[in-house]
């Protein structure tokens, strides 16, 4: 039987980290837990959640720790993830959701914690071409020249830019995130769990450096 996983990853908005989810999560067969799927899910049920969360996405902001704690609580206390394991992607965000994040996870901890490090020029450029789909999230790269309107291969939904990668939103997400969420690198490294990846290479390359990784930190533990 092939082994489940708990496993975060790190790195800025545009470093791939959502390709390499859905690739970690069918390798391992755990759910990809992305806290920005799950909040952009409940703009589209239009609950209160949802609306508040519009608010602060769509201007580049994070969040409240609390909300976004309870919401992770509650996942992970779902049975897939108690059972085979996940990868989290956009959370933890900040030293305070990584303290909960521990105290969640003390019975069963994570495996280890992958930053997948792509300069933030490089990222800015590819936030810049990002394009979605509203409706099953795959991701696309704009062009510039492509036919509207665009539409899913995946799926038949409609392709978009998302509402938060304005040039505005981009910046400010990307100054969030070595304000708030870089200082997780040192947070995970003094405690031996973290594992840096060169992500300036392709998709097929970074699969194979996570998994080299991945592997390593098994083997390291049933040392
Ligand atoms: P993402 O899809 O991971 O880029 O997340 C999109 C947006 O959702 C972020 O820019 C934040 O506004 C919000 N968000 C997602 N995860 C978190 C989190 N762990 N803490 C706070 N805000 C979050």
């Amino acid at each position: 039987m092939i082994p489940g996983a708990r496993l975060i990853l790190l790195g800025r908005q545009g470093a791939g980290k959502g390709t390499q989810c859905v690739r970690l999560s069918r390798q391992f067969v755990v759910p990809h837990i992305s806290t920005g799927d799950m909040l952009r899910a409940a703009q589209r049920e239009g609950s209160e959640l949802g609306k508040m969360a519009k608010l602060v996405m769509d201007d580049g902001g994070l969040v409240g720790d609390e909300i976004m704690v309870g919401l992770i609580r509650e996942r992970l206390g779902q049975s897939d993830a108690m059972g085979r394991g996940y990868i989290l992607d956009g959370f933890p965000r900040t030293v305070p959701q990584a303290i909960a994040l521990d105290e969640i996870t003390t019975d069963l901890p994570i495996d280890v914690v992958i930053d997948v490090d792509v300069p933030r020029e490089i990222v800015l450029n590819r936030l810049s071409a990002r394009r979605v789909c509203r409706d099953c999230g795959t991701n696309y790269v704009s062009s510039g020249i492509e036919r509207l309107p665009w539409i899913c291969e995946v799926c038949g939904g409609d392709v978009v830019r998302r509402d938060d990668d304005t040039p505005e939103a981009i910046m400010h997400r990307l100054d969030l995130y070595d304000e708030l969420t870089a200082p997780l690198i040192d947070f995970y490294q003094s405690t031996g769990r973290l594992c840096i990846i060169d992500g300036v290479a392709s998709a097929d390359e970074v699969s194979r450096r996570i998994t080299a990784a991945v592997e390593e930190a098994r083997q390291n533990r049933n040392r």
